[in-house]
């Protein structure tokens, strides 16, 4: 009989010790183990069960003081366990059990697998348990002793324990031996063997920390490395605790699923988010590694040190160090800005919690497939949105106090929501339960709407859908609102559907959301928002960027103009800030991309171009000397709006000049912030010769982000001769199965591709399938085909996904399809309004 997909290995066994030998053959893709497993029982038991995928047991028995104790064993396919039957009922108290078992590399990128030239595991959320039997659910944190057999000679071997032993055996190969760990639940285990080298070894107040890639790379290790150096102190002094696992290895995989794993003392990567070139690498790379970095060593204490119970709090661990990485990276870096960076993710996850199918950020996992489905835009960018809210409710200092109260108490174990709240509460001496669960166990999040009546301001509150026809929902939120009137700033604890605020006097303006800090979005009455918007100087960026988001949410949701929209766009001509011009060129490029008619697409480019020409003549293509970084990066907006977006042809013949005379090597033929933009216009116009040259750069580059630039410029070709060859190379092994539905979502995204790479994923399903054999890259599949955009492929995507059942992705299915008839719906709605509104400009 099954235990059933859903079964949790009973509490009463726990285990204390995994004394583990692991012998990799990486030629041959198996692997051989045995471990002695110290356990704990609270009650006498006759069975014991493990977590085991795809492990063929050879031994498995019991000592118990000095009597050895047989067991048969038996698999369960559901449970993915497998069931010890002793002879007799082990007694309560210390068992040590016996077990010996073989089994094989993982063909997707999980579990242990080959990437490139190296054997690496990943193990979240749940397949230690296809290399290990062990107890695989975070509640079971153990201590690990790892030895590993056979690595040979000129290999590294790296896991979470520092190696203590390292000797030749008489057979040939060496036996490595890894000091043991502090508790650790299973998912946070690590090994990486291969060919590696790292940069030199520094330290971090006491411990070491290195930086690993292919020999080949390690010259791009040095940027990682000196960000590990740098954040590690400052989250020591955050935590009010030192770093637990006595030294940092930092690993670039060459075929990785995630970004990273925060696997204690031994993280993982891919290499994108690790290694650069700071020569070339553009700042928006930069922050993005200081960012991944940051995140993953803030796991080292959110996560590892104090880990959740169950899945279900998975948010605890992301959210934390969602918000963790912007924090400690904008006190490294202040004049980076990140925290606009942050607004831009916590857009995506506005965007995605406006679904009916999204779903709260804690939310009920029943099993590990379960689990994988939550590592996403809620969990994440909401969840770290809410701390941040949170906090400013709080106050900093409170905040932080209420975190290292957290952390002390619960070290080395586990702890659940409820148990932060606790010590924030107690740290702050305010209630802060009811407002925390709101946030976090109910889906979704309120439209705030701010009206004007006789003098006083009139605030609403209702929970927000981008679909029009949703049913309104009596859903309400204790939301903790900052308003700013006349540059003032008002603290309001919004408790009911409906409340009044007096403003205090007459008023020029008020806006909704100061700091753009809360997350909720915010509509005004047409009178306000006027006055909102002859204030924009006055507000700050992120304020400013955050009216254009909330605005548009509300065109999609049928709740405002699309004219008015247009209108507030050209109102930002003169806007300075980049991250503000991302946005407006964000939105821009939608509705080129989604929404306009093919009659009406010249007349939108002639509007992009003149709102965005006159900054275009002022900054050009090339950098003056000593030149802000916030002036290039303004370049690279206003340029991408122009080459890409209104696709102006003289802006498209300077990009791919830069492009020629960059790929030539000529020294700074272009400043690194507009590679992005200048490898994309280039790929449009590519011909044959062209896209021989850029599949060769894909190949030969040794710089991850312009490896990938130059990949995904192959699926941006729009010459009909080119685009089978383009849409052929999905299922090369050229493209590497990190890069798989990335490579796939640019041919969606590319009108020129679009059904060329549609129909072959329908034909060619099997073979899709299987390179994209990992449950995220599977997720990542789904998602991309959000990209298409008529009627019809809604209907085909409709059809297809009905009749292949995805279990492992059916959120991503239900959530790709809301989303896809919603952005089908919209451009039907807005295509006549569109055409219209350009008309008049
Ligand atoms: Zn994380």
């Amino acid at each position: 009989m099954s235990l059933g997909k859903n079964f949790r290995l009973p509490l009463d066994c726990r285990p204390v010790r995994y004394s583990a030998h692991l012998a990799p053959d990486v030629a041959k893709g198996a692997f051989e183990g045995r471990m002695e497993l110290e356990v704990r029982l609270d009650a006498p038991r006759r069975e014991i069960h493990l977590h085991a995928v795809g492990l063929t047991v050879a031994r498995a028995r019991a000592r118990v003081q000095d009597r050895a104790l047989k067991a048969t064993f038996s698999a369960d396919a559901e449970s993915e366990t497998v069931t010890l039957r002793f002879e007799e009922e082990l007694p309560r108290g210390g068992v040590i059990l016996d077990l010996a078992w073989s089994g094989k590399f993982s063909p997707g990128l999980r579990g242990l697998y080959r990437a490139g030239p190296l054997a690496v595991t990943q193990f979240e959320a749940a397949d230690a348990r296809r290399v290990f039997p062990c107890f695989d659910e975070p509640a079971f944190k153990a201590r690990w002793v790892l030895t590993v057999v056979g690595i040979p000679d000129g290999v590294v071997a790296l896991s979470n324990g520092v190696p203590i032993k390292d000797q030749k055996e008489p057979d040939g190969g060496r036996t490595v031996q890894f000091a043991e760990t502090p508790p650790l639940s299973s998912y946070l285990i690590a090994l990486c063997i291969g060919d590696l080298a790292s940069s030199p070894e520094q330290k971090a107040r006491a411990y070491p920390v290195r930086t690993w890639a292919v020999p080949q790379k390690r010259e791009l290790t040095a940027f990682g490395q000196e960000v590990a150096l740098a954040v590690l102190p400052l989250l020591e002094d955050y935590f009010g605790q030192p770093y637990a696992y006595g030294k940092v290895d930092q690993v670039g995989v060459p075929d990785f699923e995630a970004g990273a794993m925060e696997n204690a003392a031994c993280i993982t990567y891919r290499e994108v988010a690790l290694l650069l070139d700071p020569k070339t690498a553009p700042l928006n790379v930069q922050k993005r590694v200081a960012e991944v970095i940051t995140h993953e060593l803030s796991h080292q204490w959110f996560g590892n040190l104090v880990t959740m119970v169950w899945w279900d709090d998975l948010w605890l661990n992301e959210a934390f160090a969602t918000w963790m990485a912007y924090k400690i990276v904008d006190q490294w870096r202040p004049q980076w800005r990140v925290w606009m960076d942050f607004e831009v993710g916590k857009g995506a996850a506005l965007h995605l919690d406006a679904l009916k199918s999204s779903h709260p950020i804690r939310a009920e996992i029943h099993n590990a497939e379960e689990a994988g489905e939550s590592f996403d835009a809620i969990t994440y960018e909401k969840g770290g949105a809410i701390l941040r809210m949170i906090e400013g409710y709080l106050g900093q200092e409170k905040f932080r106090e209420g975190i290292r109260l957290y952390m002390r108490r619960h070290k080395e174990a586990n702890a659940t929501a409820d148990d932060l709240w606790a010590a924030l509460a107690e740290s702050s001496g305010q209630p802060i339960l009811e407002l925390a669960n709101g946030w976090i166990r109910q889906t979704g999040y309120p439209l705030v709407s701010i009206s004007e009546e006789g003098g006083k301001l009139r605030i609403r509150q209702r929970r927000f859908f981008s679909d029009p026809e949703a049913a309104p929902e009596p859903t309400l939120w204790l939301a903790p609102l900052l308003l700013r009137i006349d540059g003032r700033e008002r603290r309001v604890l919004l408790r009911s559907a409906e409340e009044t605020v007096d403003p205090g006097g007459s008023f020029g303006w008020v806006l909704g959301n100061a700091g753009a800090s809360g997350f909720y979005r915010t509509a005004y009455d047409d009178e306000l928002l006027h006055r909102l918007i002859r204030a924009l100087p006055e507000l700050r960026p992120e304020e400013r960027m955050a009216l254009v988001s909330d605005q548009w949410a509300l065109v999609r949701a049928n709740a405002a103009k699309l004219e008015g929209f247009v209108d507030l766009l050209a109102a930002l001509e003169t806007e300075e800030d980049h991250s503000v011009l991302d946005e407006v060129v964000g939105r821009l490029s939608y509705l080129e991309h989604r929404v306009v008619s093919e009659a009406s697409r010249g007349a939108l480019h002639s509007f992009v171009g003149r709102l965005f020409q006159r900054a275009a003549t002022d900054l050009g293509w090339d950098p003056r000397a000593g030149e802000s970084d916030e002036r290039r990066l303004r370049r690279s907006a206003v340029q991408r709006a122009l080459a890409l977006v209104a696709r102006d042809p003289a802006a498209v013949a300077d990009a791919t000049a830069r492009y020629q005379r960059h790929v030539a090597r000529h020294p700074h033929a272009v400043d690194p912030n507009l590679l992005d933009v200048v490898v994309a216009a280039a790929a449009r116009t590519a011909d044959e010769k062209r896209f021989d040259e850029l599949r060769e750069l894909a190949r030969t580059e040794l710089d991850p982000a312009a490896k990938r630039r130059y990949l995904h410029a192959l699926a941006m070709v729009e010459d009909p001769k080119l685009v089978p060859r383009s849409v052929d190379l999905a299922l090369d092994a050229f493209v590497q199965m990190q890069d798989f539905a990335s490579y796939l979502g640019t041919l969606l995204a590319n009108r020129a591709a679009r059904e060329t790479a549609w129909r072959l994923i329908r034909l060619r399903w099997e073979d899709v399938r299987k390179k994209g054999d990992s449950p995220m890259i599977l997720r990542r599949l789904v998602e991309a085909l959000g990209n298409l955009t008529e009627r019809r492929h809604l209907e085909e995507v409709e059809k297809f996904l009905a009749s292949h059942e995805l279990t492992a992705a059916r959120q991503a299915v239900a959530q790709t399809l809301e989303r896809l008839r919603a952005d089908v719906a919209l451009r039907e709605r807005l295509q006549p309004e569109l055409d219209a509104a350009l008309q008049k400009k």
